[in-house]
Formats: structure tokens, sequence, C-alpha cells
């Protein structure tokens, strides 16, 4: 009787005792100083940088299958967003038409679509979106690069063309210009500037600082020097500029249009997250491609609920939602990278995969002030050679064993009887934080779970109880 009374109370102290022994384990997980924090490189791959200030961001995901796809596209609610949606998915089918090809000859054909955008508001006025991405597959020689830009008039409601901006009038004031800049920052270039013409001048995009020509990788100058950004100052361009009086004064920018909200959020007091339990069962709700605009929907309801969760996030849009990933930590849940910029990882070379992985967890630490061991590859495609990056940077690879193919079913019922009906004691379930459908899902999907008993913990925590830790370069698929 004594000696039960005691293993009762020793239990009752592990217990009461086990979110600092966790909070302690978790931090194999590395934390940074506040010195390291202020000097941490962010962003570092400039050619990817990723401003969305305008815009929501809508996706085309292709998840499965031999092409994977990840198309990026920003929609506001003017007249002028069926452009930019379907330059997305023309150049989606185009690439999928293409890609068929391939496939005939070659069944074992293999192939990525990867397109991401900036955009900027600019003056109040206008705003611009540069798409940038490229398509390749097993049997092109080089990866194809897909440029377009488009500026928008807002308050018309309407696409400029690039003679509403330039006077094609003074071309050869503008070219000249252009020449100067391009060797001013690229000295490199400057014998292959005997063949600039109008053809330099197609993608124009407006930003604050002045006119920025696109010159995509390999169309104008060496492929080696990749995509390359000249901006023109709005005050040397002068009258050939035509938008507006290069004299005037720049009034600030337009604030950024307000995100939607959900319905049907139910009204509860926030409950603390509870300490894990090892005898009762657990999952790992995991969440990939964001942070997105449907983020704070999913903590507020893990908030609500008393769970916790892991967001595999990628790197460039992290800086567009610091506050979502401060939020994260707060909480108890984990943000894990999931690459920079969702490139299948496979497709490149080692030095590649080290930048995917330690930029992106950089941005994250950055942030956070903390670095999760941890990486989930984009479209769980890994190899020996990301296995074996992954091994020599110290990280495990976080793979899933319930798919909801939400991303494919953009349907609250269909993620919630994807989850249910396969989710068990141990379980890593992949859904996608950037499907409103998604965070819809979860108003119902998150009570139940608990209600059916499961602690909703991180995947720290469940391969902290489930396998003792993490093993670097090990594949895990759940906790069991
Ligand atoms: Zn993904």
């Amino acid at each position: 009787m004594r000696t039960r009374k005691t293993l009762l109370l020793y239990s009752a102290v592990v217990l009461l005792l086990l979110p600092v022994i966790l909070s302690v384990s978790c931090r194999l997980i590395t934390r940074n100083t506040d010195s390291d924090k202020e000097t941490a490189p962010m962003f570092r791959r400039a050619e990817y940088f990723v401003t969305n200030e305008f815009g929501e961001m809508h996706h085309i995901l292709v998840n499965d299958g031999p092409l994977g796809v990840y198309v990026r596209y920003p929609q506001w609610g003017g007249s002028t967003d069926v452009y930019i949606e379907r330059w997305a998915y023309d150049t989606f089918e185009a690439a999928v038409a293409d890609f068929e090809d391939a496939l005939a000859e070659d069944p074992d054909a293999a192939g990525t679509l990867n397109i991401q955008f900036d955009s900027q508001l600019v003056r109040a006025q206008f705003a611009s979106i540069i798409k940038r991405g490229y398509f390749t597959h097993t049997h092109l020689a080089h990866p194809r690069t897909i440029a377009e830009t488009f500026n928008i008039d807002i308050a018309a409601d309407r696409l400029l063309d690039n003679a509403d901006m330039l006077d094609f009038g003074q071309l050869d004031f503008i070219l000249q210009l252009l020449g100067e800049k391009i060797a001013e920052t690229h000295p490199d270039a400057e014998p292959f500037l005997v063949d600039l013409d109008a053809s330099w001048l197609s993608y124009l995009s407006l930003s604050r600082d002045g006119l920025v020509i696109l010159l995509a990788r390999g169309a104008f100058l060496p492929d080696d020097m990749g995509s390359v950004k000249i901006t023109l100052p709005y005050d040397a361009l002068g009258s050939a500029f035509l938008l507006w009086d290069v004299s005037e004064e720049l009034p600030n920018p337009m604030e950024p249009p307000v995100p939607p909200t959900l319905d049907g959020t139910p009204e509860s007091t926030p409950v603390q997250p509870q300490a894990v339990d090892t005898s009762r069962p657990m999952v790992a709700l995991t969440f990939d491609d964001g942070p997105s605009r449907y983020t704070d929907k999913i903590l507020d309801l893990l908030e609500q609920h008393g769970g916790r969760a892991t967001f595999m996030v990628l790197g460039n849009l992290i800086d567009g939602r610091r506050d979502a990933l401060t939020r994260m930590v707060e909480m108890g849940s984990e943000v894990i990278g999931h690459s920079w910029d969702h490139r299948n990882l496979t497709k490149l070379s080692k030095t590649e995969i080290r930048a995917e992985i330690t930029d992106t967890s950089a941005a994250i630490s950055a942030v956070t002030g903390i670095t999760w061991p941890m990486f989930r590859p984009p479209y769980g495609s890994y190899n020996d050679a990301v296995k074996a990056v992954a091994a020599e940077l110290g990280y495990a690879i976080i793979y899933w064993s319930v798919d909801t193919l939400d991303w494919k079913h953009r349907d609250p019922d269909w993620v919630y009887k994807a989850v249910m009906n396969d989710v068990e004691d141990g379980s890593i379930v992949l859904l996608h934080d950037i499907h409103g459908t998604t965070a819809e899902a979860m108003i119902r999907v998150i009570p139940r779970l608990i209600e059916e008993g499961y602690q909703l913990v991180t995947v720290s925590e469940l391969l902290y109880h489930r396998h003792g830790g993490l093993e670097p370069g090990r594949v895990y698929y759940s906790g069991k």
C-alpha cells in the first residue's frame, strides 16, 4: 500500500515536471543568444527574395505524381486578378502538357514547376507583381526560366502596359541609361551590352525607388549571372517616365489589403497546453507551405483547445509573417523548415540542398531564436544526397503517416474525414495551412481529436517520447 502511494506520488512529480523535462529535451533544438539574433543573416538568396505586400497568396500545388508543382500568385479582389490567375494556370497547363510529352517517351520522367512572386505597393495608386520561377524535367538539358511582370493601376482597376509607363519615343535615352546601370552593378555584363534593344525592356515593374527592369536568367546575359534586376531611378528617367511627375514627393504606400476572416469560429476560453502523458495516445498535426493568412486561425483553435502543432514553413514567407512564428513558439508549437522556396531537393546539388535547409533555419531562428534540427522536404521528395546532407547538418527528415490530400480536395468535410478515418496513436498528419478549407476543417478536427483522447503534440515531443529523440539523417514517418 505504502509503495503504491509512493509510486503514485512519484508519477505525479514526474508528470508535473514533464513540461520542464520536455522543454529541456526539446532544445535538441539550440537557442541562440540575443546578439546572434540581431546579426543572423536574413534571406541571402537575393534571386528569390519575396516581398508579398500586395494581394493574398493563392497557390497551385501538385504534391503527388512525377511532376511537382508549386505556383504562387497574388489576388487582391480587383478585376485585374483574372489576368494574373490566367497567367498562372496557363503556365501550369503548358508545363503539364510539355511534361506529358516527356512522360510519353519515358514513363520514369520527373519534373518540377516552381513559381514565386514579389509584389509591392507603390505610391498608393500602383502595385507591381514580379513572377519568377522555372520549369524542369528529366529530359530538359537546362531548367526553363519563367518570368513575367504585372503592373496595376489600383485606382483605375486596370493593368498597365509598358507604353503606359515609358515613352518609347525616347528609347535611345532609356537604353543608354539601362546600359550604364547594368555596367555599374554588373561589370562582367559589359561585352553583352552591344545587343541592347527594346526587347530588354519587356519585363518592367514599378518599385518605390524606380522602374525595375527584370532580365530573366539567360535571356540577355550569361546564365551564370542568374536573373538580373536593374532599377532605373525615376528622376534619372525624367520625362521618359510617364505615370507621374518624377519631381513630386513620394506619398506613403497604401496599407496592405485586410485579410478575410473565416466564419464559424467557436467561442471558448483559451486553455493552457497540457503536459504530455505518455500513457495516452498522441498525434502530431503538421502544417506545410505557410505561414499564410490562415495560419492564425489554426493557432486560435489550438490555443482554445489546448493543443500544439508543428509548422513546416517556407523560408521566403517568413519575413512577411514574423508575428505568426513568434506566436507559434509562445504557444509551445514548433517551426520547422520546408525549404526556402519549395524546390524539389532531389533535383539540386548538395550545396543547393544545404542552402535550402540552412537558409530557412537561419530565417526561422532569426525570428524565434530557435533552430529545430529537422526539416520536411517539399513533395516529401528525398534521396541519398538529401539524407547525406541532413546527416551532415545534424537534421532529421520528417515525413508523415496520414496524408489528408487537403491540397487536392479543398473541402473541410473531406479533410475532417481524412484525418479522423486514418488517425491513430503516434500519427504524423500532413496538412497545409495555405488553404482556408484546411483551417475550416480544424474547427472540427482539433476538438474532435481531443474528445477522442488524443494529445496534440509537436513532432519533437512525439519523437522524443516514442523514439527517444532524433537521429540525424533518419527519416521519421510517425511515432510508431
Ligand atoms: Zn509543401
